[in-house]
């Protein structure tokens, strides 16, 4: 599982502060410089990290007190609500469309888990919302993109829009709005193409879609063992399309997982769903505060 490292360094840091019945500006210094230390060594973004430490050191100094807790307890509440914060604080809802079908597109680089995603997504938008969804493989450019959603869907009994290789993706998304109309489906779920490189083809298609389209969502896949890398990949698709959520895949793995933390900081769009295995119903509601008292333990 993915923090592994990142908890067992902040639990040990708090366990020194914890039963303190007073909190010195010395002992709050060196715990900050501790939490310091555990969030680069797990990654996460320089910048995001600096920030994080302003804040808690502020919040734990001039910290209001209560008087239920002993100011150690209270100076670890003001890291976890810090930590919340970082990733996003609030759970955040998926979007509903006035009007039916309510469009999400999934973008990501190749390989981020973006196809596997989607098919994992409209599982959950039927079993836990009980909605209709559609997929629709609109990576033209692998046949084995559009056969991998095809058995996914085969899999999970939903249905699959598809048009082979030749086709547009523009076109196919338009077929296939018309198709989920005429069938009452909820959810229209499109896979789009990725590629190795963030590149201004790929982008350019993307923006394409989306403007003809005008999803309600725009999901951007990011594998979260890909370190920096991810932060720079979501911040130059965010700058492109603006994307409304980021799912965070492969947080089953033995991921540091520091920069996907950072991904909220940066690019300020809510991590929505996680990833937590291969197979179709290992796909999480992500919650920030839930995540963040894993971490503290
Ligand atoms: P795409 O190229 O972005 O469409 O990526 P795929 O959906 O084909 O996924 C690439 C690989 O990552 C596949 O082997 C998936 O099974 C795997 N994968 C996707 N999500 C997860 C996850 O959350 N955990 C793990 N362990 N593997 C995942």
């Amino acid at each position: 599982m993915a923090f592994e490292g990142l908890a067992d360094r902040l639990q040990n840091t708090i366990q020194k502060i914890k039963g303190k019945g007073k909190v010195s500006e010395q002992d709050v210094k060196e715990m900050t410089r501790e939490v310091r230390l555990a969030l680069l060594e797990a990654d996460v973004n320089f910048k995001v990290v600096k920030d994080f430490v302003k804040k808690v050191k502020e919040r734990a100094v001039g910290q209001e007190v209560m008087e239920s807790l002993t100011p150690g307890q209270q100076v670890i509440k003001v890291v976890k609500e810090e930590l919340t914060a970082l990733m996003g604080g609030d759970e955040s809802k998926i979007a509903v469309a006035d009007r039916p079908p309510t469009v999400i597109m999934m973008v990501g680089l190749q390989g981020a888990g973006k196809t596997t995603t989607t098919g994992k997504l409209a599982n959950l938008l039927r079993k836990k919302y009980n909605r209709k969804p559609l997929l629709v493989a609109g990576d033209v450019y692998r046949p084995a993109a559009i056969d991998q959603l095809e058995t996914l869907g085969k899999q999970l009994n939903i249905p699959v829009y598809a048009e082979g290789t030749e086709a547009n993706p523009v076109d196919i998304v338009n077929n296939a709005m018309e198709k989920a109309k005429e069938e009452h489906l909820d959810y229209v779920l499109i896979d789009t193409a990725g590629r190795l490189h963030v590149d201004n083809e790929l982008m350019d298609e993307l923006i394409q879609i989306k403007g003809n389209v005008n999803p309600d969502e725009v999901f951007l896949v990011v594998d979260s063992m890909t370190g920096q890398d991810a932060v720079t990949v979501a911040e130059s698709f965010n700058e492109q399309l603006d994307v409304t959520g980021v799912v965070l895949t492969k947080l089953d793995g033995d991921t540091r997982g520091g920069a996907a933390l950072s991904i909220k900081a940066v690019t300020d769009k809510p991590i929505k769903f996680a990833g937590m295995g291969e197979k179709l119903d290992q796909l999480e509601v992500f919650h920030p505060e839930r995540m963040a008292s894993r971490i503290l333990g």
